[in-house]
């Protein structure tokens, strides 16, 4: 097993790979965050919010370069079934999407009225409607986003409906939801809270929620894992509805059950992560001030579409 990989149960050895190793990929950000595959084009987004900025690893030359700037600070992000980009926009305080022709459409800005505190991270379910979380790290300070007060006093998860565009708040008892995503038959929602960021021994955890029968509603979220390093912020889920998510120390993968079976060593903090290259066995990791990229035997869910 490469250096890079720790094994805690025999069921990780088969989601690694043997003389992998971690590539570093890109430096120079001050919050590495919301990795995005572009199937089509061949290149990886991700988000650096304290530089206002998105930045693009072309995989075909690894060229670097900026995609957005500035970028309303954006978070989150995720493609939609047609492939179109799905940006958290802490600036815009919004969720909004690139259309094929390179204009950007909010989506949505408003729950009740009232104005989203600063959508953090995003997947969109295969009905088309997009779930997504609403902290308030993008309105806490000007660093990551504009300084304001929040108007709807309470950070949720919301859907998106894809037809009439309405909000619903759909899980409403989270300090600071962030990282979320659907299990491979999309029964469950996993979500994540770092409210330890805001509230003396507050969450650190991913807690899961079954869908109602509708397929748009949630049940009562429970505690899925605690994180035993730093937070949990987004993660992925793979084939097989293992986790795999960001953490102090790297990337932490639980078996469904809920067993921490593995991690892959990283030397900063990780925030955020997404598989990709042209199999999807590419885990792109989004960490501090870095991009990096590791093989796996393991895809995403829904892999392949
Ligand atoms: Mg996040």
């Amino acid at each position: 097993m490469a250096g890079e990989f720790e094994q805690y149960d025999d069921r990780f050895k088969k989601l690694t790979l043997g003389n992998v190793h971690l590539d570093h990929l890109a430096s120079g950000c001050r919050w590495a965050e919301g990795a995005v595959y572009m199937a089509a084009g061949k290149y990886l987004l991700w988000s650096d919010a304290p530089n206002d900025r998105v930045l693009r690893y072309d995989e075909t030359n690894g060229a670097i370069s900026n995609f957005l700037q500035p970028a309303n600070y954006h978070n989150g992000h995720t493609t939609d079934r047609q492939g179109r980009l799905i940006a958290c926009e802490h600036g815009g305080r919004c969720i909004s999407r690139i259309e094929h022709d390179g204009t950007r459409r909010v989506l949505a800005d408003r729950f009740q009225g009232k104005r989203f505190n600063s959508p953090n991270d995003v997947v969109v379910k295969s009905d088309g409607s997009i779930w997504f979380s609403d902290p308030t790290y993008g309105i806490d300070t000007d660093y990551e986003g504009h300084a304001s007060k929040a108007e709807i006093g309470g950070s949720y998860v919301y859907r998106l409906d894809p037809d009439s565009g309405e909000a619903t708040a759909v899980a409403t008892d989270f300090v600071q939801p962030n990282g979320l995503a659907f299990s491979p038959d999309e029964k469950r929602l996993y979500i994540a809270d770092t409210g330890a960021t805001h509230v003396d021994n507050g969450p650190h955890h991913i807690r899961v929620a079954e869908l109602g029968a509708d397929g748009r509603s949630l049940g009562p979220a429970k505690l899925f894992a605690e994180c035993t390093d730093g937070l949990f912020d987004g993660f992925r889920i793979d084939t097989e509805g293992n986790l795999w998510t960001s953490a102090g120390d790297g990337v932490h993968v639980y078996a469904p059950d809920g067993t921490l079976i593995g991690k892959i060593k990283v030397p900063e903090v990780v925030a955020n992560l997404c598989f990709g290259g042209p199999k999807r066995n590419r885990l792109f990791i989004c960490a501090t001030t870095s991009l990096y990229a590791i093989y796996v035997n393991a895809r995403p869910a829904g892999w392949p579409a």
